[in-house]
């Protein structure tokens, strides 16, 4: 599973943050996301994905495999 965040798009809304904390931090600046691994452990993988979901700017992308 491959992760990817679109900077442009994300609006801060942190509900990836909450969701999957381990694979998304924000910046304290201006909330914009921070991918804190590309490659989450499959221990992690359902969050992400969840975060991936509820985004509200659909700026999460993954890439399975
Ligand atoms: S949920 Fe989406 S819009 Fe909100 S901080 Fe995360 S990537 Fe950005």
């Amino acid at each position: 599973m491959k992760i990817s965040v679109d900077e442009d798009k994300c609006i801060g809304a942190g509900q990836c943050v909450l969701t999957a904390p381990h694979t998304f931090d924000q910046r304290d600046s201006d909330g914009v996301v921070i991918l804190l691994s590309a490659e989450p452990a499959a221990p992690e993988q359902a969050a992400a994905r969840t975060a991936a979901a509820v985004c509200p700017a659909a700026a999460i992308t993954v890439v399975a495999g």
